[in-house]
């Protein structure tokens, strides 16, 4: 049996069994801890660096989304932080943390985005104050996924402010029952949900809790993006409406149904190259902007194909249709992809 035949038949037993419901955009709101410890204890997080890889990861990902699982309470600790720690964390950093992220027990929420820096990340303003053995976080983050739930925030914070603003900063990894944080959630159009704003008063941080080395933030969390914006579920958020609209559709929808299934031939392809390049060592920031730009793209017109065939499920729809507006906005809005894109493509053509 192959790894991806392994895991279908796996996740759709879940899924026959009533394990979890099918919804949209599992990975940012299908919150279910109890199902991340359930695919930690079959080894399923922490793929990437326990020895089998980004396209190990690719497949196992995608067929959690195709399933629609609720996969959001480890999303964040197993596609980017627990990468990071692995290549970056000191020893008592791994060792603390990582065992727990692969168990599912050490949830992950990122504290990149501030009140006035969320595309120019590099204008955080959040500070990092040296103490004896450690640093001391002072500043407020905003739109933290599920913070209020996290056990564990990866926040970037200011380390100087004498050089140029790319200079400076740092990453740190925090326990979000330190004393001086708070998280307080924002309703979104649902009402409460994932959104979060995230204060921290002096929270102190030990020496061996930051990320890579100080004031090489701004290199760091670039190359991190590339796993942030990369992965299948910039492109399959609404996999399981596609698969209700072809399960729907009649011969008169066979035009734009086909289309969309095309499409995602052609990104599943790129997905899975850009995988492979995190395979071979790279982080590969542009061909990953390109699959987030195009597969927000896409995510969107499921939607609209799924409105224009009669019978797929009304639910379906508004769950989807709700959530979209933060698709072309979280892990970075679609001009600054196209920025990115073109600041590759002048480079190389220079
Ligand atoms: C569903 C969702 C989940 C999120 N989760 C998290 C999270 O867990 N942690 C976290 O830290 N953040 C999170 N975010 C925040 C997200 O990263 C920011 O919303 C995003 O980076 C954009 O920043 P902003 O909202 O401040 O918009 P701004 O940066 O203020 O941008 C406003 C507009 O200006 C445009 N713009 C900005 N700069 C340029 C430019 N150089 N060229 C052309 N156009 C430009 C943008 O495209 C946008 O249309 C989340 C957002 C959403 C929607």
């Amino acid at each position: 049996m192959t790894w991806r035949e392994q895991v279908r038949e796996q996740v759709d037993a879940w899924r026959r069994d009533g394990v979890f419901t099918p919804r949209s955009d599992s990975w940012l709101t299908g919150y279910d801890e109890d199902f991340s410890r359930r695919l930690g204890a079959r080894g399923w997080i922490g793929l990437t660096w326990r020895g089998r890889g980004f396209l190990d990861r690719f497949v196992l990902t995608e067929e959690l989304l195709r399933a629609g699982a609720p996969v959001a309470a480890h999303w964040i600790a197993d596609r980017q932080i627990g990468p990071a720690v692995a290549r970056l964390g000191s020893a008592k950093l791994k060792a603390g943390l990582l065992p727990g992220i692969e168990a599912g027990e050490v949830r992950f929420c990122l504290g990149m985005s501030e009140p006035d820096a969320g595309s120019d990340l590099a204008s955080v303003r959040t500070r990092a104050r040296r103490t004896d053995g450690g640093w001391l976080l002072e500043g407020q983050k905003v739109w933290s996924s599920h913070a209020h739930r996290a056990t564990h925030a990866y926040v970037l914070a200011r380390t100087s402010t004498e050089e140029h603003k790319h200079q400076g900063l740092t990453e740190f990894v925090l326990d979000m029952t330190s004393p001086g944080v708070t998280a307080r959630q924002i309703p979104d159009l649902r009402g409460p949900g994932h959104f979060c704003e995230v204060f921290l008063d002096d929270v102190f941080v030990p020496d061996w809790a930051v990320l890579g080395t100080v004031g090489d933030g701004w290199r760091q969390v670039t190359g991190q993006l590339a796993f942030e914006r990369g992965g299948p579920e910039r492109v399959l958020s609404t996999y399981p409406l596609l698969a209700l609209t072809m399960a729907a559709a009649g011969p008169a929808d066979a035009g734009r149904v086909g289309e969309l299934v095309a499409r995602l031939t052609a990104l599943r392809r790129l997905g899975k190259q850009v995988a492979a390049r995190m395979d071979g060592g790279e982080a590969p920031i542009g061909p990953a902007a390109t699959l987030k730009m195009l597969g927000n793209r896409f995510e969107v017109d499921v939607i609209e194909a799924a409105r224009a065939v009669p019978g797929v499920p009304r639910a379906a729809i508004d769950e989807a249709l709700l959530a979209s507006p933060g698709f072309s906005l979280r892990g970075g809005t679609t001009e600054v992809l196209g920025v990115v894109i073109a600041r590759e493509a002048m480079g190389a053509v220079a």
